[in-house]
């Protein structure tokens, strides 16, 4: 076990990549996973706040400490096994998910959850129940993970196989590893029409209660291992990314790959561009046209077979919606994509650069509503980002109706409008039945706007479970609950 006291060793420790900051007592970083219950039962006998943290790749301030200890997963990186036969993997929690992806794909195999950050790790991706641009055709985090094995606050462990342990109605109850019960009632909360919703505790009636831990936020228990359901990898993938110079072009080209069409396109992901996010790629990218509005990347699963008739069919739905079809890019091998999919990694990559080089904490939304109401949530955006003199980058997941504004702010009078902004955005969203957060979880950072999506019965609901498997309110003080209350 490695233990970090001094203040500069623990300097990077105390944030995340939202340059959210905090404070720790000490930092541990067991080198296996038999070194976490023996030093979480030792730190709750000693009533210690303690905190999980991974590959601070999170936004929300959910890995950082304000007191008590840090404990960090990073060195707990073993691939336990994958099975090829079977299309599963049991992982430790501190395993990247680049190099899951780079091992999966020496078996012909593919994890489809991918966080647009791949130094995360699978366990911070567990906890916050992680998507990125192909949860649009399969789901987030959540849909792919079939065990998991979870320490408790107190050191005892509950090991749950999806689909062994489901609620009876509103009765909840699990069984730890030394023989412990542990009986609760599941509140009824607000289930937003989003496609997404990372915001609160996954709680309804009935439901799988491996599903309670996956979105959680560290608040509940540490993720020891993960088995996760994993695919073969798909015999060709068509990019592309199509420009626009008109905006309504553009929601009517995302809008007809959303649902199912005459031309039999489906993508598994379609993300947005705003002309704010070309320009600041343009540094990177030369090539980029520069008469272009916005863009949207698009990627299809097809097989040699089908493959022409795919890429036609495109080029089709592209001519009829844009005058810059001749600007698209296509790439037509591993090298070509690659390029695209960094293209689109180096946006928020980006944003987050300026952002510390100007000692800025990241004000953006990750908020999502129904596709229905998508179109009046994106006009009102638009319009208030417009009308506020501030500089804005805005992408995202167009296909889940889930895009982040990114507000760059320079001075108080910026933060005032910067802060209403986001104000009024959470409130449209949840008017419009979405959620207030997508993806990113609630963290700290959000959690004075858990009272604008939830009932404060809701709210109870969720800190009486938390209650339940952390009587002591010790494991992740002040995540989601501040103080143990709300
Ligand atoms: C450039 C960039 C792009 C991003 N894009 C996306 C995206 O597309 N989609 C998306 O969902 N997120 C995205 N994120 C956010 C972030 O990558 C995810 O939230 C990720 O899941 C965090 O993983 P991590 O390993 O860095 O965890 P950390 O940031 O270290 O921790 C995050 C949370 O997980 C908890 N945690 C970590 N490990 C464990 C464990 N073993 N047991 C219990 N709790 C644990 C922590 O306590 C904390 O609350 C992005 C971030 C950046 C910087």
């Amino acid at each position: 076990m490695i233990k970090i006291t001094d203040e500069e060793g623990k300097v990077e420790y105390q944030r995340d990549a939202a340059n959210y900051k905090g404070m720790a007592d000490e930092v541990f970083m067991p080198e296996s996973i038999v070194e976490i219950g023996p030093l979480v039962k030792e730190l709750y006998s000693t009533n210690t706040p303690f905190t999980i943290s991974a590959a601070r790749t999170g936004l929300t301030g959910g890995g950082v400490p304000l007191s008590g200890v840090l404990i960090s997963t990073e060195r707990l990186n073993k691939i336990i096994s994958i099975d090829v036969a079977n299309k599963t993997a049991l992982l430790e929690p501190g395993v990247r998910l680049q190099t899951f992806h780079d091992e999966l794909k020496a078996h012909n195999l593919m994890y489809p959850s991918n966080p647009t950050e791949t130094w995360s790790t699978i366990g911070g991706n567990v906890a916050n129940n992680a998507s990125g641009a192909k949860t649009f055709k399969y789901g987030p985090t959540r849909s792919f993970v079939n065990y998991l094995e979870i320490i408790l606050p107190d050191g005892d462990e509950l090991h749950l196989k999806r689909g062994e342990c489901i609620a009876n109605g509103n009765d909840a109850e699990v069984h730890t590893i030394n023989g412990n019960v542990i009986k609760f009632r599941i509140p009824n909360i607000r289930i937003p029409k989003s496609s997404k919703n990372a915001a609160g505790y996954f709680l309804r009636p009935d439901m799988d209660l491996i599903d309670l831990f996956i979105g959680s936020e560290g608040t509940l228990g540490i993720v020891k291992k993960v088995g996760l359901d994993l695919l073969y990898q798909v015999e060709e993938v068509l990019s592309a990314i199509v420009f626009f110079d008109d905006y309504n072009n553009l929601l009517n080209f995302a809008e007809y790959l959303r649902n199912d069409n005459p031309r039999q396109l489906r993508p598994r992901l379609i993300e947005y561009f705003d002309h704010n996010s070309l320009r600041l790629l343009s540094e990177h990218h030369r090539d980029l046209p520069t008469d272009a509005m916005g863009a949207v990347w698009v990627e299809f699963e097809t097989n040699s077979i089908m493959l022409e008739h795919d890429t036609l069919a495109l080029y089709e739905l592209t001519l009829e919606h844009t005058d810059l079809v001749d600007m698209t890019w296509v790439a037509m091998n591993d090298r070509e994509r690659d390029k695209i999919t960094k293209f689109r990694h180096d946006l928020p990559l980006a944003v987050n650069e300026l952002l510390t080089k100007y000692g800025q904490q990241k004000i953006y939304t990750d908020t999502a509503v129904h596709a229905a109401s998508f179109r009046s949530y994106y006009n009102e955006m638009y319009s208030q980002l417009n009308s506020m003199g501030l500089d804005y980058v805005v992408f995202g997941h167009l296909g889940d109706c889930h895009l982040h504004a990114n507000l760059f702010v320079k001075s108080e009078e910026d933060k005032v409008k910067a802060d209403k902004f986001y104000h009024d955005m959470m409130k449209l969203a949840i008017e419009l039945d979405g959620t207030i957060s997508a993806e990113h979880g609630i963290g700290k950072i959000k959690r004075p706007y858990m009272k604008y999506m939830f009932k404060v019965d809701e709210i109870k609901g969720m800190l009486e479970v938390k209650k339940t498997f952390d009587p002591k309110n010790l494991l992740g003080l002040d995540t989601l609950f501040f103080n143990g209350e709300f």
